[in-house]
């Protein structure tokens, strides 16, 4: 496969702010801070490690430090978003700097899941001693459940990726590698494929290992018999890609067999309930419910997915007790597991968009277990 990032579609960046602003009256305030990094590169396109975005009616003020000057300018630019850039070498000049602009907001919002307690106390006392704090949860995640087909291409492109990485590595599960031979194989494919990186540290769970859902990549060596559990994924432009397949390595006993089959079943079935209007929390129980005939459901030891975007797990969760509905472009994953310390573990999952009338799988490697 071959990927370019001048191929890639724009994003709707400049739209995102007005649409958080029409949503702080009734989050009870008359303007945000906006903290969270990943928030701050959604509104506004910048990719630094550091920022401050104040959201007013009327304006947006952008502050980071000498580091990031010019790269703010331009990324701004690029994304078509007017803001007031200030540059604050110091955190003693980005509080001047934000209580001027702040000046005359009554109620401001703080993202209370991504403010500190120290921060809290700093702004309560120090920086914006006139205004009444507001703590706001998901303000912006909430926008961000939603993906333009800009940020779909992305996600795409980062699990056609994966897809190819794998397709290069998987025959070397036969030849007795370490799990974190694998991991590296496929790291580096991604990379040489395009990518900015893994999406996360990959996992390659063989044999017992398999037993644990978030096991790492270890120096244990693949053999004969062992279900490898490989999940992982790739960047492109900030999106995250996030599959899971399951290899199995020669022989595999009667119960490792009918693990494989239960996971596959009551995988396809969460796929298949997958719909805008359905409720997160009816997909887990489609893929549950699979599981439990099978008398699988206490080995499923967690949810069934998550949203996937510019962070690797973000809203909407896709669980037993998820709130939320799903929509038209919402990205999320379906990976229900079952793991057993004396047979291992399966997990298969795949990344989805969410449409009108069902869902369009972006992960399309080989779900066949054998190698
Ligand atoms: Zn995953
Ligand atoms: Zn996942």
């Amino acid at each position: 496969m071959s990927f370019r990032r001048e191929s890639l579609p724009p994003m709707d960046v400049v739209d995102r702010s007005a649409r958080l602003r029409a949503r702080l009256a009734e989050a009870g305030c008359d303007a945000l801070l906006v903290t969270n990094v990943t928030n701050i590169r959604y509104l506004t396109g910048f990719t630094g490690s550091a920022a401050l975005l104040l959201v007013t009616p009327d304006r947006l003020v952008f502050v980071t430090d000498g580091r990031y000057r010019d790269q703010a300018a331009a990324q701004l630019a690029a994304a078509g978003v007017e803001a007031d850039i200030e540059i604050g070498r110091t955190a003693d000049e980005q509080r001047t700097l934000l209580a001027g602009a702040a000046k005359g907001v009554g109620r401001l919002g703080l993202e209370a899941e991504a403010v500190t307690w120290g921060q809290q106390r700093r702004f309560a006392g120090e920086w914006f001693p006139d205004a009444e704090l507001v703590p706001t949860e998901g303000l912006v995640e909430d926008l961000r459940r939603v993906k333009d087909a800009g940020e779909v291409a992305r996600i795409q492109a980062a699990c056609a990726i994966a897809d190819a990485a794998l397709a290069a590595v998987r025959h070397r599960l036969g030849e007795a590698p370490t799990e974190a031979e694998v991991a590296l194989e496929l790291e580096w494919q991604m990379r040489r494929l395009g990518a900015e990186g893994p999406s996360f540290d990959t996992i390659v769970a063989s044999g017992p290992n398999g037993a644990m859902p978030h096991h790492r990549a270890g120096e244990r060596r693949i053999t004969e018999g062992d279900l490898v559990v490989i999940d992982f994924g790739a960047l492109v432009d900030g999106y995250h890609s996030d599959m899971t397949r399951t290899v199995a390595v020669g022989e595999v006993s009667a119960e490792q067999r009918r693990m494989l089959d239960a996971v596959a079943e009551a995988q396809a079935a969460g796929v298949a309930a997958v719909r805008a209007g359905v409720a997160a929390k009816d997909v887990d129980e489609a893929c549950r419910a699979v599981l439990r005939e099978a008398g699988l459901e206490d080995a499923f030891l967690h949810g069934t997915g998550h949203g996937v975007g510019l962070d690797i797990h973000e809203a909407p969760r896709v669980s037993a007790n998820a709130p939320g509905t799903l929509a038209d472009g919402h990205v999320v994953t379906v990976e229900p597991g079952v793991y057993l310390p004396e047979h291992g573990g399966v997990r298969i999952e795949d990344t989805v968009v969410v449409t009108a009338e069902g869902c369009r799988t972006l992960t399309l490697a080989p779900k066949d277990p054998t190698l």
